[in-house]
């Protein structure tokens, strides 16, 4: 008979019942050490008071009007957006895979209203991962996430990721936009070096084509960087962001330039929820503490120290460990055991963690996770390596 929750996840034998910072609590008592954050969800931990407090407030006065009003709240969270990134404009939605769906219209209607129907192709790169909506599993376009979902949204060219000679030659006339994660994340920690952003950005220009980063997983500091392609010095024409921008609560938003938004008039695009006061009130207040300067350089002096004891681990556990990639707190164990079995040793050893694609281990921790639980997080990642591998 079939589960009563539809199975379309194999869920570990676990119930968390109360979160606090980067600890979890288990149903029966035991405290987890969180390095997976609700997959790069829960920016700034569990039950942050600053959150707590905007979403109760909002919560007593008003939880939803629709999109045919005015929503200070929404209005409060794009003009914080636009005043930090290369946006002119925002658009709010309340998830990624909604994000991608944007994304997707909002790049082919620049070129239909600009008088070229029939610049519709769409790049996208292998290992990538845009959410599973019919247009997220057509971009990503991989046979496990699309086998049995066809016919599937036609007009996406999928490459290697990171063979630029490959996408210099699968340009053409019909190309209305490349799609590319800066760093990678179900695809296994992957990032895009600067130097292949830039020289993305310059083949973009060069032949009129609109750059779309999906920063749905590396974006809301979760690299040190407020997004991801900061690092680069580059700004992309559209971008899609949603996790970390609601820090627990469903929120995601689609950023664009004001050139590239100009096809999306009244009518054009909807949402009922997307934009929605609770969501909005909240995303204002993990945008103003992530957004400080005085943060994000903590996380980036963190994210030093775990690196380094990551490489501590790693050089202790040579049957275990391959090594460790990623940029800030978005870090990857690239593992020689099954990265289950490293998840499975973590859950006893009470520390989570997140598998990812290419056998790597994903550490997507709070992003204000403190020195003493980073310490903590790398001795029982250890004492779960010291259960697999050859003694
Ligand atoms: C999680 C994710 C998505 C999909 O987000 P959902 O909120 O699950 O729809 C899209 N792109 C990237 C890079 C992601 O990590």
């Amino acid at each position: 008979m079939i589960a009563s929750v539809l199975p379309t996840y194999s869920r570990a034998p676990l119930s968390f019942v109360k979160g606090s910072g980067a600890w979890l609590i288990e149903a029966d008592g035991r405290r987890f050490l969180d390095l997976g954050a609700g997959i790069a969800v829960n920016a700034l931990g569990h039950a942050h008071p600053a959150l707590t407090e905007a979403l109760t407030q909002q919560a007593g006065a008003l939880w939803h009007t629709s999109n045919l009003y005015q929503i200070p709240q929404q209005q409060a969270l794009a003009d914080k957006l636009v005043a930090h990134t290369f946006a002119d404009t925002v658009f709010f939605t309340n998830s990624g895979t909604e994000s991608c769906e944007l994304a997707v219209k909002m790049a082919r209607k620049y070129y239909h209203d600009k008088g070229q129907p029939e610049r519709v192709e769409i790049i996208t790169f292998s290992g990538s991962f845009h959410g599973r909506s019919s247009a997220g599993i057509a971009a990503a376009g991989s046979e496990k996430m699309t086998k049995g979902f066809g016919p599937l949204l036609g007009g996406f060219t999928h490459l290697d990721f990171g063979d630029h000679d490959a996408l210099t030659a699968a340009i053409t006339e019909k190309t209305c936009a490349v799609l590319v994660e800066p760093v990678q994340g179900e695809g296994g920690i992957r990032p895009l070096p600067d130097a292949c952003l830039k020289g993305l950005r310059d083949l973009c220009d060069e032949h009129g084509v609109l750059m779309i980063l999906d920063e749905v997983q590396c974006g809301v500091g979760r690299t040190g960087k407020l997004f991801a392609h900061e690092w680069s010095g580059i700004a992309p024409d559209i971008m899609m962001v949603a996790k970390g921008i609601g820090g627990g609560f469903p929120l995601g938003a689609v950023l664009a330039t004001e050139n590239a938004a100009s096809g999306m008039t009244a009518g054009t695009h909807g949402s009922t929820y997307g934009g929605n006061p609770l969501g909005c009130a909240v995303g204002c207040a993990v945008l103003d503490i992530v957004a400080e300067p005085e943060f994000l350089a903590d996380v980036n002096r963190k994210a030093g120290t775990l690196r380094q004891k990551l490489e501590g681990l790693v050089a202790a556990h040579p049957t275990v460990f391959e090594g460790v990639r990623g940029a800030g707190l978005m870090l990857g164990l690239k593992c020689k055991v099954a990265p289950a079995d490293l998840v499975n040793a973590g859950y006893a050893e009470e520390v989570i963690t997140v598998p990812a694609a290419d056998n790597v281990v994903r550490l997507l921790p709070p992003l204000n996770i403190t020195d003493e639980e980073i310490a903590e997080a790398v001795a029982r990642l250890d004492r779960a390596a010291s259960t697999l591998g050859a003694a």
